[in-house]
């Protein structure tokens, strides 16, 4: 076993190696044909072209000796979790950021976004009697898969911005030069991120004693607000009944929330970089996240990211839109999870509000009649992104509400369970998004448009949403 190709493939490039350890496990644990570098055989779409080969290898090498982000029992105890809600019996949240920034990174950021995510989750436990799986696009969510390589500007044109673990969005040319040193500072960030929602799921911030605190302070005057206060006033009561029965304050279901973490898997250098083997199972999981998903853009049968994607064991996403043929989709979900492991599968739909009703249930049968079992989940997002009058890139609201509704309708027509949602959205009072009770207009984006990257809704959006998410879970 010892001279074996660790890469997995006689074919892969020398620097691609995961050191092989005589008695690490890690050979063993290698299948025939795959490996943590097998990737480097396939075509790989959206990498950045990096001025330094040797600065990058240093990089990787640093952070291949870095701990593991996620312990791959959590990642287990997560697809458990989205077993469960592929049967119907939950609902997943995810959310945050569509691009986490260097400069964005601040205590109440992280805070304010996981507050948000538990009154979010509060809302629809309460109104659909199901367990929430909450996720948050946080702690890693920084590469950025981009339509154009060039971005040009008043007749200046410059490459792309990538993500903040790859070059900066200021517009000169030094600042969108790839930097391989920006992925240690995104581990670095990425690991002081987990580690403060680790100590706000676990250490009593999210205890159920402390519903009604949650509310966000700028919240406290809205309609969003107010709905939430009344909500969490009922939650109180129950709970004072539950701990009069007897489930008190000291119970861990009452002091803990399970809070995990993901982010699109598209840098595969970084992703390879953390890719470990799990001990108690000789396992491969991809250790930068509990959950990794596949973009549209990237998810090619034939290429590099469906290659990766395939050989660990995190449970994994794969984001569609209407360009994906139903056939497409069930040997996609094929080639990643033989098995057919529920759980393992989460597919995210996002196709815009005029598409769902045409493409969606062509998708939902083909799955459904190959005996698949996958989590649909929506995100009314990406596929709702225009341009405003005043040149900001937004999403309407609205449309955000009838992609949603459209899929809610699908599901309930074919008689399947509409599992999830995932959207981009901060705790902050950003104006991104127009519309909503907020009343964003389009002449207020300019005022406090803080995205690196897509258009988010603000936590007053958010929370609006949550609601009416609510009432279409409602039994
Ligand atoms: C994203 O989630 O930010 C993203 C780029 O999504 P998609 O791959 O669906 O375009
Ligand atoms: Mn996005």
């Amino acid at each position: 076993a010892a001279t074996r190709n660790v890469r997995g493939s006689r074919k892969a490039p020398v620097h691609c190696v995961l050191a092989p350890k005589e008695g690490t496990g890690i050979s063993e644990a290698e299948s025939e044909d795959w490996g943590p570098g097998s990737w480097r055989n396939k075509e790989a779409m959206q990498q950045p072209t990096w001025p330094d080969q040797d600065k990058l290898e240093d990089c990787l090498d640093m952070i291949k000796k870095y701990p593991p982000l996620v312990f791959a029992g959590e990642a287990k105890t997560l697809k458990d979790r989205l077993a469960d809600v592929c049967l119907g019996r939950g609902f997943l949240l995810q959310g945050g950021d569509c691009a986490e920034s260097f400069a964005e990174f601040r205590a109440d950021n992280i805070r304010d976004t996981f507050r948000v995510l538990l009154q979010m989750s509060n809302v629809l436990m309460y109104s659909s009697g199901l367990p929430v799986v909450k996720i948050g696009r946080m702690a890693g969510q920084f590469a950025k898969p981009r339509s154009a390589d060039m971005e040009e500007i008043g007749g200046v044109s410059l490459p792309s911005y990538r993500g903040d673990n790859i070059n900066s969005d200021e517009f000169t040319p030094e600042a969108r030069i790839p930097n391989p040193e920006r992925l240690l500072r995104a581990y670095n960030q990425s690991a002081a991120t987990l580690n403060l929602l680790r100590g706000f799921s676990t250490g009593g911030y999210a205890a159920l004693t402390r519903v009604t605190d949650w509310n966000l302070d700028f919240m406290e005057d809205t309609e969003q607000g107010a709905r939430y206060r009344e909500l969490a006033n009922y939650l109180d009561e129950a709970l004072q009944f539950m701990s009069a029965c007897g489930m008190t304050a000291e119970h861990p279901i009452m002091r803990q929330t399970e809070f995990y973490t993901s982010h699109e898997a598209l840098l595969l250098d970084y992703e390879q970089a953390l890719t470990r083997v799990d001990t108690t199972t000789d396992k491969w999981y991809g250790c930068s996240a509990h959950f990794l998903w596949v973009g549209e853009r990237t998810r090619q049968l034939d290429g590099a990211h469906l290659e990766y994607i395939r050989g660990i064991n995190n449970p994994i996403g794969i984001k569609i839109s209407n360009k994906c043929p139903p056939a497409e989709l069930v040997e996609l979900i094929e080639t990643i999870n033989p098995t057919n492991e529920p759980g393992k599968i989460t597919v995210i739909i996002r196709m815009g509000a005029g598409n769902v009703r045409e493409y969606l249930p062509g998708l939902v049968k083909a799955v459904s009649a190959a005996g698949q079992h996958v989590v649909w989940v929506s995100d009314p997002m990406h596929g709702n992104t225009v341009k405003s009058d005043s040149g900001y890139k937004t999403r309407p609201f609205e449309s955000i509400r009838e992609e949603l509704r459209a899929f809610f309708d699908v599901h309930d027509e074919l008689g399947t369970h509409p599992g999830g949602v995932h959207l981009e959205m901060t705790g902050q009072n950003v104006t991104e998004c127009t519309g909503g009770m907020a009343e964003v207009e389009d002449s207020d984006l300019p005022l406090r448009y803080h995205t690196h990257c897509d258009p988010r809704l603000n936590a007053a959006q958010a929370l609006e949403l949550a609601f009416l998410i609510g009432n279409r879970l409602r039994k």
